[in-house]
Order: structure tokens, then sequence, then C-alpha cells
């Protein structure tokens, strides 16, 4: 007999209906085979299969099953077919007589029969919705991810045995309810008000987190950078329900999510510079997201930027200008999005003192100059704000002033992007530093004083068109942050200092 089950592929960030044919046949010797594209985790699914239907009281029929996982052209991986088959041999094998053409299942056996907890479960829970599903069954342990999308009926099932009961009306599963609960508290490790001094690095984070500006930082080790760029996530802005669901499908299919509903936090990664192109872009056989994805929505921190690989630092222009990731494969090519803010730093030179009053710089100028140039023009031209970071004086970090604590400065980002978000409702963006071309010259407006005063600058420091239109952006979200109807004199002026210093651009 043959059976007909749903199940889901992932590709990219979304899930593709999968056909999951089982076909039970008494002729020829008995066997197990499955066709249909697939890799080594599902081919392994037999032995799974085989245990979990034996442990959970069904018989295994000593007979020659074949499963066909269609649209054979598609790439399937890893074990979350385990319970489609499963089901598909039980109907096949008239075990269990049950209408499941309307039902989703996906998740990973063990061999005792219960359900493991299984990746893109989120992706698939919004195809069950999209494709009018009546049911998902799924792991238990995912019935938190799955039930922040609403609108469909999810099963969160022990084991075999228990959807077994449940399709033949023996004992229910209970629906899980929708339930948009946010998975982590929003607790940070850094503070704002422990930073001692650093006041116009403090200020230049306010305005980044607030318009979602590129920042790149430069400064002697131990002058903070690290640390100011680790507390920046205690400002940003909270995020939307939209973002909080795609950055959840991210973690969801990279496996880093455990027995959790939505992520709130907004993401910071930090890779090292050794960390691969793949790595850091995503790519692979079956495409997985990398670093630019996992910080979608959030922070992207590459310290000593300069150490990086050129072509590795070339790949970011394509995240940074689109706000997404192309990557090749086999079928064509898959997009994860990566809209994330970049904080680089970097020292001064080789050593590390260069420009320093306290320390002498051992380094040879021509390799001063030379590790500077090393951050190619193009990622250069994508960040809104250059900042020297000098070492703090000692009176500074052993004195007693206190400092604004984040939650503080939090709420004026926070009103800054919500009036970003509402001027933007209709453009699909939602932050100044997203601005482009004659959208830019509609949203900042400049009166005849700052024209004139970014005349003059303009001519006195032979700002190039880039520059000028950085400088704009991001008066605009200083005068936000004064919630500031228009750009004046003192914004467009605060957002001068920013710009690119001599050395670098
Ligand atoms: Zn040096």
């Amino acid at each position: 007999m043959l059976a007909k089950i749903w199940s889901s592929a992932v590709v990219g960030l979304d899930a593709l209906p999968i056909e999951v044919e089982v076909d039970v046949s008494s002729g020829g010797l008995p066997a197990f085979n499955i066709v249909g594209l697939a890799d080594r985790a599902v081919e392994e699914s037999k032995e799974r299969v085989r245990a979990a239907i034996r442990n959970s009281g069904a018989s295994f029929p000593a007979k020659r099953i074949t499963v066909n996982l269609a649209p054979a052209d598609l790439p399937k991986e890893g074990p979350s077919y385990d319970l489609a088959i499963a089901i598909g041999i039980l109907i096949a094998s008239e075990q269990l007589k049950a209408d499941v053409s309307k039902f989703l299942f996906s998740g990973e056996l063990s061999l005792d029969g219960k359900l493991r907890f299984t990746n893109s479960i989120l992706s698939q829970a919004i195809l069950a919705r999209e494709k009018k599903f009546e049911g998902f069954f799924l792991p238990k342990i995912n019935a938190k991810e799955a039930a922040s999308i609403k609108g469909i009926n999810i099963f969160p099932s022990e084991d075999l045995t228990q959807i077994f009961l449940h399709l033949i009306d023996q004992v229910k599963i209970e629906p899980q309810t929708f339930n948009d609960e946010v998975s982590d508290q929003e607790d940070f490790i850094y503070d704002f008000k422990d930073i001692k001094g650093q006041e116009q690095a403090r200020r230049a984070l306010e305005i980044a987190a607030a318009g979602s500006h590129n920042v790149i930082f430069k400064g002697p080790p131990g002058a903070g950078k690290t640390l100011l760029s680790r507390t920046l996530p205690s400002i940003l802005p909270k995020m939307t329900f939209e973002e909080m669901v795609e950055v959840t499908k991210i973690y969801s299919i990279s496996g880093l999510l455990k027995n959790s509903g939505l992520v709130s936090k907004r993401p910071f990664r930090a890779p090292h510079h050794t960390t691969s192109h793949v790595g850091l872009i995503g790519g692979g056989t079956v495409p997985k997201p990398g670093e630019v994805t996992l910080a979608h929505r959030g922070v992207l921190f590459l310290d000593e930027i300069p150490e990086f690989q050129k072509i590795t630092m070339e790949a970011l222009r394509q995240p940074l200008e689109d706000g997404f990731v192309s990557i090749a494969r086999a079928a064509g090519r898959v997009t994860f999005p990566a809209h994330f803010m970049l904080i680089a730093a970097l020292n001064p030179c080789p050593c590390g003192y260069f420009g320093d009053p306290t320390h002498k710089c051992t380094c040879a100028i021509t390799s001063v100059f030379k590790y500077q140039k090393k951050i190619s023009g193009p990622i250069l031209d994508r960040i809104d704000i250059h900042l020297d970071i000098p070492a703090v004086k000692t009176e500074k970090l052993t004195g007693d002033q206190t400092f604004e604590e984040s939650a503080k400065i939090r709420e004026r980002v926070q009103n800054a992007r919500d009036i970003q978000i509402e001027r933007y409702k209709h453009l699909n963006i939602s932050s100044n530093s997203e601005l482009k071309g004659a959208e830019l010259k509609n949203f900042c407006k400049l009166d005849a004083e700052s024209q004139s005063l970014l005349k003059v600058a303009v001519e006195k420091m032979r700002l190039s068109a880039r520059s000028y239109y950085r400088i704009i952006k991001l008066a605009r979200t200083i005068a936000d942050l004064e919630i500031s109807e228009n750009i004046k004199t003192h914004h467009l002026a605060e957002a001068l200092q920013y710009r690119p210093k001599s050395g670098i651009n």
C-alpha cells in the first residue's frame, strides 16, 4: 500500500512542502530505501525509524519499503523527516488507519520513539499557516517556538505512540495555543553607567543606535573600544514583532534556539578575524547562514578589522549595501537577510600606539599607513560614524563621577527610532541610515543657514559627495534624538565631527 504524508524542507529561511511517499510491498526481499536527494542524516533516519516503530509497540514490516521525498530535485537534509516516514510506514503497512492528508509532520525520532528537539520549526509553522494545514505535529520541546505564530493548530507531541493514539481518536493531544511570550529576558551584561569617561564615544553610540548607523572606532589597546561596543546592545531599540520572527527563524534554522519562544534581544555577533569566508557570509551544500545573517537586526562587531582577510572584507559590501546576502548553490541561489549595524574597531597601527602621547609607537611610518589602508574604501564608504577613542586618563578611571545608565539612554534611542518608523512606514525602511537618493532629499531638508554651513564645510574639508550625504543622514538622526522636526545647524555641526579624520578615507 502507498501512503502520502506532508513534511517540509527549509531553503534559505523559508520552508517548502515535501511529500513523503511511502510504499510497502510484499514482492521481493525485505528492504528499506529512501530516494529523493537525501543526505546522510536522512539516510540514517532508516535506523531511527525502524527502532522507534518497534519500541513503540508497533511492528516494523519485513517487506520492501520505499520512501520517496518529493520534489526530488530539492536537497533534503537532517533528521526532521523521521516522524513523517514513521507515520507513513504505519499507514502503508495498515497498522494505522487515519486520514492525515491535511496535517504537517516534522520531528527527529529517538530510538525509543520519543520526539527530539528539531531545527527550523518556526519556518515550518509559517508554512503550515500559509498552506492552510489543519494541524502541525511536532516535538513538544519545540512547541513554544511554533506557538509564536497565530492561526495554526499545533500538536506538541511527546512520542510516536501519542500521535498514533491521537490519530485513532483514543487519547487526544491538547493543541498548543498562540503564545507570543518572548524567550529571553532583556538583561544586559554591560551598562553605560559603568563606563568611565569616553563621553564622545558614548554619544556616538547613542546616535548610532538611534539611526542604525555603522561605526568605526580607532584607538590604542585598552582605550575601551571592545567594552564600548559590547555595551551597545543595552541601548538598542526594541525589536518589532516582525523583526523578532525574522531573527527567531534564523536562530531556529541555525540550531541556536533551545526550547524557547521568540528571540527578543537584538543579536550581537563578534566573529574573530580568522573566521572563514563561509563562516562570515554563509554557505555550504545546503546553505546555512553566516555571521552577517546571525547579526541580522542586531550588531556585527569586527574587532581588529584590518586583520580580516581581504576577500572576507570585500564580501561585506553586499550586505552593507543591500541588507542581504545571496549565496550560490547547486540549484540556483539562496538569499539570507543580513541587515545589521557594523561596529568596526582598529588600532591606529600594528603596535597600537601611533599618536598616543604616553606610549612610543615602534612601527615604521609606511607600515602605519599600510595598516590603516587595509580597510577597503567601499566598506569605509558605508560607515557613517568615524571616531578616535583616546586612552582614558587615570583620574577619570578612578574618579567617583557617575555616568548615565543605559536604560535612560535607551529611552531616547527608542523615541528617535519610533519617529523614524512612523516617518518611513510607506518606504519599507525603519531607520535614517537606510535613506537613499530622492528619499534622502525628501526627508532631510536643510534650511538656508544649514545649507550655507554645509557648503562651507564641503569646501573647507574637501568632502566627497558620499561624505556629504552621510553627514546629512547623521544630522537627521541627531535631530530625531532631540525630537526636532527640522535639521538645524547645531545638528549638522555635531554630525560633521564624525567624518573620517586624516589617515583613513
Ligand atoms: Zn605602532
